[in-house]
């Protein structure tokens, strides 16, 4: 049985990802148990950040699952969990007003998350392609094949690294929105910024992922040629 030790590659990235998930549940589920002073909902809450910065024309809907909170740039609406949505928990608030900040990005045409929806399509076909184009590259002993699949691939890798401004992005205005609209104490600013940290290293592990991977297919290629 041929071993491919490249494989080996993929395990800092496996484990990041383990370890980032398991960050986002367990902050998620201990700010969820307190309420803030303030005792608006999110959904409310974020209602009015968004009619505030001049954003109120987006539509905030409910969405079944856990952590399954986002915000659409292409029907502008922002769908808020069955956790999040009629909760007053500061990890709710925190997670609320993160999607709200893509909404106000999308609004001033933030130029990351422009730039992140025009290549979704591309990156979509990149992402189902590279390694199916890179296998037939290496059974057909064709090297320019090889080279299409890593393209393709390089592609998903440059997605998620401009997925990293937008998600620091719409955490750092999380913030300053809940503090402009006097919604937090100090204390539960640190706990909204617990959450969300969490949740930026659940992008910074797939970045991290993609790019390992990008290493393996550029391995095996250079082992290929010997
Ligand atoms: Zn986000």
């Amino acid at each position: 049985m041929y071993f491919d030790s490249t494989i080996l590659f993929m395990i800092p990235g496996l484990l990041l990802g383990l370890w980032a998930q398991y960050k986002v549940k367990s902050a998620f589920s201990k700010y969820s148990k307190y309420a803030t002073r303030s005792g608006v909902t999110a959904e409310r809450a974020v209602a009015r950040i968004l009619q505030q910065n001049g954003a109120g024309d987006v539509q905030i809907t409910r969405v079944s699952g856990s952590l399954t909170d986002h915000y659409d740039p292409t029907t502008n609406t922002l769908r808020l969990s069955d956790s999040v949505y009629g909760s007053p928990s500061i990890a709710a608030l925190g997670v609320a007003a993160h999607e709200a900040g893509h909404a106000l990005q999308k609004a001033q045409n933030y130029p990351f998350l422009s730039l992140r929806s025009v290549m979704v399509p591309v990156v979509n076909i990149g992402s189902n392609l590279s390694w199916p184009i890179f296998l037939a590259g290496i059974i057909f002993s064709w090297e320019p094949l090889m080279y299409a699949g890593i393209i393709a691939f390089a592609l998903v890798v440059l997605f998620s690294l401009i997925t990293l401004p937008v998600e620091f992005d719409a955490s750092r205005r999380a913030v300053a929105l809940l503090n402009n609209g006097g919604f937090l104490t100090m204390e539960e600013e640190a706990g909204v910024k617990k959450v969300l940290n969490a949740a930026a290293l659940t992008y910074v592990a797939s970045f991290v992922s993609a790019l390992l991977q990008l290493m393996r297919l550029l391995t095996i290629l250079n082992r290929n040629r010997d």
